[in-house]
């Protein structure tokens, strides 16, 4: 892969003054799902001779360093007291704030990566098209040999709403934009320096509006106490009959028997969903068995071990410096 690229937002001395340094680093890897041994090669590769714990002996506790997460054990960082940073191996913290025993020292940071970016941007355009182009139905009539023309409506027709502006909405956003799809975005705050053409909402009291100019939404929102079930009844009463849905956010952003109900009144037309509340789904879940959802195993992007590595020791070496992480989050806000 390209390093430069991926890690262009980083002090490149970032690594090579943690090598030198006279304590290597200690990091413990934590996840209750994932097995994070895939990590390690990146890790020792960065910063040769750091202090690596995996597995259910961590060692002594207290030289421990900083954490790595994905879905964190509860109840092991509390007994870390030297713990100077929290990261997160992906652009979400929701994992790990779900667990209550965060320090409140400890500097909680996300990865933002260029290639996650441009895999968020790949996924979400073939989501729109997919549907957009009727792909579903050319499969189909394929299968039976038959030439069967869908109705060809032009990009511009088309109204793409993206819930979630920030580093992953408005690199889909001039995507979708540079295809010619109509886009709009929703956020928090309002936004300056908008690509050409992106009509911007921000805060709720412009959701109905956004909401009804969405015929694919896209949710790329933070899953946060104020997102929680953000895809849900009410939401989906205020879109254009027959909406599609692409939900890349988080499997919590959705009220999945909301989904259903939407879905057998015709109120939402289609989804399309790459994270789920229960992962992976169970094979008797009902989304499998209609035709109207497609759903993907949590797979529309991904950060490579060098830029996670890369990313948590420029973490440490700026903590360490006295300074703050470009990429820390607020544990108030939750992202
Ligand atoms: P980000 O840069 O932090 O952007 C979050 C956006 O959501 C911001 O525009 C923010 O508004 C907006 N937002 C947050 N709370 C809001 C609220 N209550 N109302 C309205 N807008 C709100 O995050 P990102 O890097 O783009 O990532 C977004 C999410 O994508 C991640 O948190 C993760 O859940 C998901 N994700 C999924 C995958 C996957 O493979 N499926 C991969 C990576 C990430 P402001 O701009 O005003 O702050």
């Amino acid at each position: 892969m390209n390093t430069t690229d991926a890690t262009d937002t980083l002090d490149s001395s970032a690594t090579k003054d943690t090598s030198v340094s006279p304590r290597k680093p200690c990091v413990a890897f934590l996840s209750a799902v994932l097995d994070m041994h895939y990590l390690v090669p990146a890790f020792k590769a960065a910063c040769p001779g750091i202090d690596l714990r995996l597995g259910s002996d961590l060692g002594k506790l207290d030289e421990i360093d900083a954490a790595l997460c994905w879905y964190p054990p509860a109840g092991v960082m509390s007994q870390m007291p030297n713990l100077r940073l929290v990261q997160s191996v992906g652009a979400g913290v929701d994992h790990i704030l779900a667990v209550p025993d965060l320090p409140a020292s400890a500097s909680l940071c996300r990865i933002v990566d260029p290639d996650m970016a441009r895999g968020m941007v790949a996924y979400v355009t073939w989501a729109v098209i997919h549907r957009h182009r009727h792909m579903d139905d050319y499969i189909e009539s394929a299968r039976s040999h038959s030439w069967v023309e869908q109705p060809v409506v032009a990009p511009r027709k088309h109204r793409v709403g993206i819930a979630g502006l920030g580093t992953l909405g408005m690199a889909c956003a001039r995507t979708l934009l540079g295809i010619g799809y109509s886009v709009c975005g929703w956020s928090r705050s309002a936004k300056s320096d908008l690509p050409e053409g992106l009509a911007a909402y921000a805060g709720n009291d412009t959701l109905g509006e956004f909401l009804g100019q969405c015929d694919t939404l896209i949710c790329l929102l933070p899953l946060t106490d104020e997102t929680r079930g953000f895809l849900n009844e009410k939401l989906f009463a205020q879109l254009p009959k027959g909406a599609h849905l692409i939900n890349v956010g988080r499997g919590d952003h959705l009220v999945e028997a909301d989904l259903l109900t939407a879905l057998a009144s015709g109120q939402v037309g289609a989804a399309t969903l790459d994270a789920l509340t229960q992962e992976p789904l169970p094979a008797e879940h009902p989304f499998w068995a209609d035709p109207r959802i497609l759903i993907t195993p949590h797979i529309a992007t991904r950060t490579s071990p060098d830029v996670i590595a890369a990313q948590m020791l420029n973490n440490l070496t700026v903590l360490d410096a006295g300074g703050r992480p470009r990429w820390q989050t607020d544990p108030a806000t939750g992202y």
